[in-house]
């Protein structure tokens, strides 16, 4: 019998993954590439959320974990994936710049945000009231990061590419079986595909997709993440992934054409210089009505488990959340109040 039997293989599940193989835990991994949000991500960890000036929760902590933990993986898969760069706030306007100085005067945001304002000049921008400077930033690559750690999962023998029938999983006191792998644990980590997931269902995940390009763009001269209504992330080469949409009724990750504008529209607000879009894709992220992620262990089944609800912040989220679960599972650490799934109604709960 095996310790983990996890589902998923995106940002969360890797996460746990990873987390069991450090404690010493057997594992084994399933996914169907049935949903690619992982995959098509823009990477970015930034522990500010520039739009309302709040720091996200526990920030330093997490982008403590967060480099040693995506070091562990580098080493494991033999690449690197964790890319530390300076992400910029574009101003357009002296009022823009203000409210910089005010936030990061502010008790919490005072680490991420440098008061010295930027007037470099980036060929391809125009940017005459400069620029703030979000400090311990930088991104991931997470389509280098799938490719490779299934590959090691594979190499180990640890992986299978399937779709998860949910009516074959059999839970007793034990443990669970699946077809033919028992384990001590299930671990869920579906992402959007938690809605056709019979034990967590009900939970309020709701999906918000999003588009994003690659674009050439040879006089664009930038070694550095501007962000402003969009990010646009050197990649070398002339190359530069430009996103994201926000769209919460649409639920396909399908390209759109409505993306497509949208996004041209906005790279046309930053950029004076030509581009052409090499690449258009889209994804699913698994957010949350109360922005908070789904994490814990399933109100009738202490063997069934979830994590999920990475939202938009998956490259952040993951290594703690999993840590909190596994600590949860493990050594009855109790999940913090604002992610554990205990927050919702058991009574809307289906029991089988
Ligand atoms: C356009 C876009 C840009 C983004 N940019 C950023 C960013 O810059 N920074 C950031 O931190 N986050 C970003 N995100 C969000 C981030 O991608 C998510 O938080 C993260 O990917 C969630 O990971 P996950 O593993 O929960 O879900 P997923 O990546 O969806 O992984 C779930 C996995 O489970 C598998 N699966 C599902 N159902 C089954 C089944 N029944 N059987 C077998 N396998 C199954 C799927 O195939 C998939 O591989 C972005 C997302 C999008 C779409």
């Amino acid at each position: 019998m095996i310790d983990y039997l996890i589902v998923g293989s995106g940002l969360a599940g890797i996460a746990f993954a990873e987390t069991c193989i450090q404690n010493g835990k057997s594992i084994f991994v399933l996914d169907d590439h049935s949903q690619n949000s992982s995959k098509v991500a823009g990477g970015l960890y930034n522990p500010v959320i520039l739009k309302r000036f709040s720091k996200l929760e526990n920030a330093q902590e997490q982008l403590i974990l967060l480099n040693s933990f995506y070091s562990s993986i580098e080493r494991r898969i033999d690449a690197k994936i964790n890319f530390p760069l300076p992400i910029l706030r574009k101003f357009f306007s002296i009022e823009e710049q203000n409210n910089w100085f005010i936030a990061s005067d502010k008790i919490g945001l005072a680490p991420f945000l440098s008061t010295n304002l930027l007037f470099k000049q980036y060929d391809g921008i125009d940017a005459p009231f400069g620029y703030g400077e979000v400090l311990q930033t930088g991104y991931l690559d997470t389509a280098l990061l799938l490719d490779k750690f299934r590959s090691y999962l594979e190499e180990n023998n640890l992986f299978r590419e399937v779709t998860f029938d949910y009516a074959l999983l059999e839970s007793n006191a034990d443990g669970v079986r699946y077809m033919d792998i028992k384990a001590k644990h299930i671990v869920f980590a579906e992402g959007f595909g938690m809605h056709l997931n019979p034990y967590f269902r009900h939970l309020p995940l709701d999906g918000t997709k999003g588009e994003l390009f690659i674009i050439k763009a040879s006089g664009l001269d930038l070694d550095v993440i501007v962000n402003t209504s969009v990010f646009i992330l050197p990649l070398g080469n002339d190359l530069f992934k430009v996103g994201a949409t926000y769209n919460w009724s649409d639920k396909t990750d399908q390209p759109t054409e409505e993306g497509k504008l949208e996004l041209i529209a906005r790279i046309k607000e930053i950029l004076n210089c030509d581009f052409e879009i090499i690449e258009h894709f889209a994804g699913v992220r698994p957010t949350v009505k109360d922005r908070r992620p789904l994490v814990g262990t399933h109100p009738d089944y202490s063997n069934i488990h979830i994590l999920n609800g990475l939202g938009t912040r998956g490259v952040m989220l993951g290594p703690s959340m999993a840590k909190a679960l596994f600590e949860s599972i493990e050594n009855g650490i109790p999940l913090e109040k604002s992610c554990d799934i205990k927050r919702f109604d058991k009574k809307k709960w289906i029991t089988f």
